[in-house]
């Protein structure tokens, strides 16, 4: 089994560096991908209410046999849940599919700023966090705006911002703004939908490790000490994606990959103006 890392969060808790991301898996096949995962070592699950599997993810979870404090599992508060008491009313339905007591990270999805509701919405996941029903509480697609403003008016601090990130969209201010609030940044499209993995830098990195292009990515995702979630429904690559604790980049392949970075390289939508 692959030996994994861990990072610390602001609360003390401690989170899996990688995890298996569950975006467009089907809930009937979520059991078996999500055991296809913890088998291969793999001990974070990335699910959403958005993604309608949360019910597979938690009978996957069960049947894996492993003690459930050994698996970390997220998910997310859908868009149309914002609100102090539609946010309380969404989680006790995820935790309900999910068949779980507690969740270990739950982050609100999008901020949704046309909305304006997402003050209230932390406001609920703090509460949801001083009542044990989740155990760390994040964020997701959050801006520097919309993150200072939720420390502003509560004074609780996200454990994590997940946002849209690979080597051609690596945004570098967020993640220095994280490291001074004291934010783990996770990785979403962390591989740019597979898009990355025919470019001829990352190969060429790639070919010089014996590793293949996802793995020599997911590595660049993990030394740069971010969180990452790689996404696949298919065993073979289930695993190689988890490989990648025997080997680290070299500065010159971490310079030659951060050259990549591109201003215009956002694959998913914009935070500012989505939902
Ligand atoms: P990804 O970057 O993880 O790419 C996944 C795709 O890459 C797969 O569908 C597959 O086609 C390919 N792939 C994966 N491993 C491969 C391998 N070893 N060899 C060849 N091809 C391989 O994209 P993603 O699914 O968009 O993102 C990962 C996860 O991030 C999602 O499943 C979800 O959990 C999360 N996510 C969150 C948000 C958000 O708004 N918070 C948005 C998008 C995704």
């Amino acid at each position: 089994m692959a030996h994994q890392t861990a990072l610390d969060l602001n609360d003390g808790r401690s989170i899996p560096q990688l995890g298996l991301g569950v975006w467009q898996v089907d809930d009937g096949e979520a059991p078996a991908v999500v055991g296809a995962a913890l088998a291969a070592g793999y001990r974070l699950i990335d699910g959403a209410a958005a993604y309608r599997n949360e019910r597979g993810v938690g009978a996957g979870v069960r049947q894996s046999g492993l003690p459930r404090d050994e698996v970390f599992v997220t998910s997310k508060l859908a868009n149309s849940e914002h609100g102090y008491d539609e946010a309380l009313r969404a989680c006790a339905a995820s935790l309900a599919a999910f068949g779980f007591d507690a969740l270990d990270l739950y982050l609100i999805h999008w901020p949704q700023p046309g909305r304006n509701r997402y003050v209230e919405t932390w406001k609920a996941l703090v509460r949801l966090r001083e009542e044990g029903r989740v155990r760390s509480i994040g964020v997701s697609n959050f801006g520097p705006d919309h993150l200072k403003r939720i420390v502003d008016e509560t004074g609780v601090v996200p454990a994590v911002n997940q946002v849209e990130l690979h080597p051609r969209f690596q945004q570098r201010r967020l993640r220095d703004l994280h490291a001074e609030m004291g934010i783990a940044t996770q990785s979403w499209s962390p591989l740019g939908q597979g898009r990355l993995l025919d470019d001829p830098t990352i190969g060429a990195i790639a070919a010089r490790h014996g590793k293949t292009p996802a793995q020599t990515i997911i590595r660049w995702h993990i030394d740069n000490g971010l969180l990452v979630i790689p996404k696949s429904v298919t065993p073979a690559r289930i695993r190689e994606n988890v490989e990648v604790f025997d080997f680290a980049l070299s500065e010159a392949d971490l310079d030659a990959i951060a050259a990549l970075d591109d201003s215009a390289g956002r694959i998913g939508p914009d935070p500012d103006r989505f939902g």
